[in-house]
């Protein structure tokens, strides 16, 4: 690297509330469900447990669940997780929400439209170039590297190209940090 950026910016990707899921209603078609405010369900059959997340169609409001636990013996559970289950904490409900091995398992993918969004510091970038930023990911919202850098900076797409080094494909959609470097403007 011949040139070393002197200013380093975070970037901060977070959620502003809970993803939708693009789940198929059984009844009316539609293909979005919802979380609501988050609510588990836990049924003990002795010393087992089953846990699920109940989730409601955004159409026609059928609830259906996601399983979470299946017949899982109940010594085998965190007590503090346990009770989470049983009070519904929103930092379980999103947790589980967003663990990857739900989605899979639920044969569902996360709906990230509007449920994030992008916090950068206010700073003067017009004399102090080349300037490195660093994403960071509070949550795996997926992004498109060129679109998140051509909003954050204000940029055209083909700005983007021209004046952004990084060492991940812009194109590809990513969610785990990254940084880049914005080169002077012509
Ligand atoms: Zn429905």
């Amino acid at each position: 690297m011949s040139s070393h950026p002197h200013i380093v910016l975070p970037w901060v990707v977070r959620r502003t509330r809970l993803p939708l899921l693009s789940l198929r209603c059984v009844d009316c078609g539609s293909q979005s469900a919802t979380t609501g405010e988050g609510r588990f369900r836990v049924n003990a059959n002795g010393k087992l447990l089953d846990v699920w997340l109940l989730v409601r169609c955004v159409s026609c409001d059928r609830t259906s669940k996601l399983t979470v636990h299946e017949r899982a013996p109940v010594r085998s559970f965190d007590p503090a997780e346990l009770h989470g289950y049983r009070v519904n904490d929103p930092e379980l409900v999103a947790s589980t929400l967003l663990d990857p091995l739900l989605a899979r398992r639920g044969r569902f993918t996360l709906d990230w439209t509007g449920a994030w969004r992008l916090d950068t510091p206010s700073a003067r970038l017009d004399d102090a170039w080349p300037v490195r930023v660093e994403v960071v990911f509070d949550d795996p919202v997926p992004v498109r590297p060129e679109r998140l850098i051509a909003h954050g900076l204000g940029l055209s797409r083909s700005e983007v190209v021209r004046r952004i080094k990084c060492d991940i494909p812009l194109h590809r959609s990513t969610r785990t940090g990254f940084t880049f470097t914005v080169m002077a403007g012509d």
